[in-house]
């Protein structure tokens, strides 16, 4: 989580201009313990600013993409967004569909190496991995268990 004035010196050093929405938009990601698609930072936020449109949010989670400030995951029919920070898998429960973040640790470098391997082997160039693993969540488990 990050205050306003960490956020003004992230945009700063990416040479991105710290406009107001573009403030908001990074305080709410860094704030929410979550990854939230566009229209969740579109709702939440047009609360606050009822002039909000949704390609001002748009336009700045792409600028804000492009500057590897924040990543854009693709789980499921919608892109989702969360800071850029250490890498890690993410679980989609099968059954309440929220998303957890699965921390690799020093796995990642083994695993990242092993896939740019296989996939130069195969003469294709690799530019990023993104693990997304299915499954079920502690706290659906725990309630079968309750039942
Ligand atoms: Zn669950
Ligand atoms: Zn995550």
């Amino acid at each position: 989580m990050y205050t306003e004035a960490e956020i003004k010196e992230l945009l700063a050093k990416k040479n991105l201009f710290p406009s107001y929405h573009r403030i908001k938009i990074l305080k709410y990601i860094s704030e929410i313990k979550g990854h939230p698609t566009a229209e969740d930072i579109f709702i939440y936020l047009s609360k606050e600013i009822p002039t909000l449109s949704r390609s001002t949010i748009y336009n700045n989670l792409n600028a804000l993409t492009a500057s590897g400030l924040i990543k854009k995951l693709h789980i499921g029919d919608e892109a989702r967004y969360e800071l850029a920070q250490e890498p890690h898998a993410h679980l989609i429960c099968e059954k309440c569909g929220k998303v957890y973040d699965i921390p690799l640790g020093d796995k990642y470098r083994c695993i990242y190496e092993s896939l740019k391997e296989l996939t130069e082997k195969e003469g294709h160039d690799l530019y990023d991995i993104e693990i997304n693993i299915r499954g079920i969540c502690r706290e659906c488990l725990n309630k079968r268990e309750g039942e």
